[in-house]
């Protein structure tokens, strides 16, 4: 799977058909062209990127492979067009936090949280999280928290920041063997300071109530911690009961939770999609989320728009638990989660 431009318009649409557009303004975005986007990813790279898109036809496929271009991260048409809006859009959305024209962004298009410098990874094939942050910290911001709720864990940003306490990188992911990318374990980059990565691994299954209980006990204490000038917020709908990953057992009712507890902070926020591989499902998560910033309540029939055939055979916003199995056990995540607490205690 490309970029989900499908996905994009479905998403788009949904949010419209509430009429929740029109109680938003809207950041204008210009895409980048060559030097912004080095700012994170090597000359070499973006030069690639930029001339696969001059010859779609006729390309490299071994010179594609060492920049990861293939599986997951096929070349696509106007993928160089494609990439460098997305790069710009959360880089606008922060600018607009940083010049206080709004308090909260909703970029839905952005959150490619794997990407790095020199390579495509996990369908991700620039890092407008990266290129973000870097834009904040350059406006001397210096305590960024990254907070990624992704069914992955979020790596190219981690990795991206590793070296800095200036940002505070905190990944809730699935951890199995064998699961993409194969990082994120809980003690990983504790101990390496000025290293400020949490990582909360969980297994399969997870419901609304348990996910709830581990985000008030590390994401609200880390956030009370560190005491952020600005939060990025991933929301990954991969997480999602009937996504095609089949792992956690979510609904909108942890995001119920979850949304108005980081808006009671008033601290400048983005929320930023990523993965989520049940188009319909991600579309009415991202829908939710938009209503909660909009402070509106929305029916729960979905309202008459051009994709509403897409949402049978119930036609309804509301997203329904499966039957995974939670392989997640309460006596070690209370343990996983006190670990995580006590990290968060030494964090400065
Ligand atoms: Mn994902």
């Amino acid at each position: 799977m490309c970029i989900p431009f499908d996905q994009a318009y479905l998403v788009h649409q949904l949010v419209a058909s509430y009429g929740l557009l029109d109680q938003c303004y809207y950041i204008r975005v210009v895409p980048f062209h060559r030097d912004p986007l080095r700012r994170f990813h090597s000359i070499d790279y973006i030069d690639f990127l930029h001339q696969l898109s001059d010859n779609e036809e006729d390309h490299d496929q071994q010179e594609c492979d060492a920049y990861g271009l293939s599986y997951d991260c096929p070349p696509f048409p106007r993928l160089y067009e494609t990439v460098s809006y997305l790069a710009a859009s959360s880089v606008a959305g922060v600018q607009a936090l940083i010049h206080g024209q709004c308090d909260v962004v909703l970029n839905w298009f952005g959150g490619w949280h794997h990407g790095r410098s020199s390579e495509a990874s996990g369908y991700c094939y620039t890092n407008d999280i990266v290129l973000a942050i870097l834009t904040l910290l350059e406006q001397g911001y210096k305590r960024v928290l990254y907070l990624d709720l992704d069914l992955h864990h979020g790596d190219g940003v981690e990795d991206a920041f590793s070296h800095t306490n200036k940002v505070l990188t905190l990944s809730i992911h699935k951890r199995e063997t064998g699961f993409f990318p194969g990082t994120g374990d809980l003690f990983d980059g504790q101990g390496k300071r000025p290293n400020h990565i949490i990582n909360v691994p969980l297994a399969n299954g997870i419901t609304d109530s348990m996910y709830i209980k581990v985000f008030d006990s590390i994401v609200l204490n880390a956030v009370r911690k560190y005491s952020p000038q600005v939060i990025l917020c991933q929301c990954g709908a991969d997480t999602l009961s009937g996504d095609r990953m089949v792992s956690f057992n979510l609904t909108e009712k942890t995001y119920e939770h979850i949304v108005p507890s980081l808006l009671s902070f008033n601290t400048p926020i983005m929320f930023l999609g990523g993965g989520g591989y049940n188009h319909t499902n991600t579309a009415k998560l991202w829908t939710v989320i938009s209503g909660l910033v909009l402070g509106r309540s929305l029916e729960t029939a979905i309202p008459e728009h051009s994709y509403f055939l897409s949402y049978g055979p119930d036609y309804e916003l509301s997203i329904y638990a499966g039957f995974i199995p939670n392989l997640n056990d309460e006596p070690s995540l209370e343990e996983k989660v006190a670990k995580v607490e006590s990290y968060i205690a030494s964090l400065s």
